[in-house]
């Protein structure tokens, strides 16, 4: 075991300050999905961000700036509101590439092009932009790519944001979105109750995943999107976290956990979540015999709407 990895274990194990805390991320700002209306977009974000706020949450939204062309004032508009509503923003590249394809030196043009308007709007409120994540959350297919990005990323003062906790949403999400625009509101509600029922039982696995590798508890970072299902479901979900003794904290809180800073050596194809990472790094196994899947008809049209002609971020 290497000397940095001793310094992680240890500090872990003394860490139980961080347990019962997550952080919530919502990536593809100003608005995932389908939703181009701006009127749309803002209704959006102003359910989602009354409901973080009644429920006293301290998020931040991860920014796609190429979603900002369409109507760039009104779309910047809504990123404002994130501000304005105490919440962050952070990079999540200019046009949502995948690193596995992408060459890498285009990779980091794209990235170092899609915080230009947030760092605007961040300055206006004494921040800068400081996280980064990765869209499918994939790192670089080898390790040299990985790290020539990672030089990059720090070069320009960014950090990753990891992800420890997630619940498919982007999936329920994208049928969701389908079943309004048809109009069918009766399927949407099922499909609200599917994602929320999804949510209570993915939730535990996380939590248990994480004992089973650390012998304790992280402060988890939860990878959500910023759609409509989540605006019209974010009370519930908080209702969720409540029920699990799960603090929401800010991604900086939750990122002083060690955990953190342990050895994750990870280069491939797969956007695998941090857990993932460190299992792979410690030669472990996580419970994957117990993982809740979502609904096969979730799936299944999350896929044919994936694999249409209206393909998003
Ligand atoms: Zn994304």
């Amino acid at each position: 075991m290497s000397k940095r990895a001793l310094i992680a274990l240890i500090l872990l194990a003394a860490s139980p300050v961080h347990a019962g805390s997550v952080a919530l991320t919502f990536d593809d700002l100003p608005v995932f999905g389908r939703t181009k209306p701006v009127a749309d977009g803002a209704a959006i974000t102003r359910k989602l961000l009354a409901g973080l706020q009644a429920n006293h949450i301290h998020a931040i939204g991860f920014v796609n700036e190429s979603q900002l062309e369409d109507d760039p004032a009104g779309r910047t508009a809504l990123l404002a509101r994130w501000l304005d509503a105490g919440m962050d923003l952070g990079n999540h590249t200019f046009s949502h590439p995948s690193l596995d394809t992408l060459p890498v030196d285009d990779y980091i043009a794209d990235a170092a092009k899609g915080d230009a308007v947030t760092r605007v709007l961040d300055a206006a409120h004494g921040n800068v932009p400081r996280w980064f994540r990765f869209p499918f959350l994939e790192t670089g297919p080898t390790l040299a790519i990985r790290d020539r990005f990672a030089a990059w990323l720090r070069s320009d003062g960014y950090r990753v944001a990891p992800v420890t906790m997630e619940n498919s949403d982007d999936i329920f999400a994208m049928v969701y979105d389908e079943d309004i625009g048809r109009g069918d509101k009766r399927a949407a509600r099922k499909v609200r109750r599917e994602y929320i029922a999804f949510s209570r039982r993915i939730i535990p696995w996380y939590r248990s995943a994480a004992r089973m590798l650390l012998d304790r508890e992280p402060a988890y970072v939860f990878l959500l999107h910023a759609s409509r299902l989540n605006a019209d479901s974010i009370g519930a979900l908080a209702g969720i976290l409540r029920h699990e003794h799960l603090r929401p904290v800010s991604l900086d809180t939750a990122m002083t956990d060690p955990a953190y800073s342990l050895p994750d050596t990870y280069a491939g194809p797969n956007g695998d979540d941090w857990l993932e990472r460190w299992a792979y790094t410690q030669k472990k196994d996580l419970p994957w015999d117990v993982l809740p899947v979502p609904p096969g008809g979730i799936s299944l049209e999350a896929a044919r709407l994936d694999s249409g002609p209206a393909k998003e971020p």
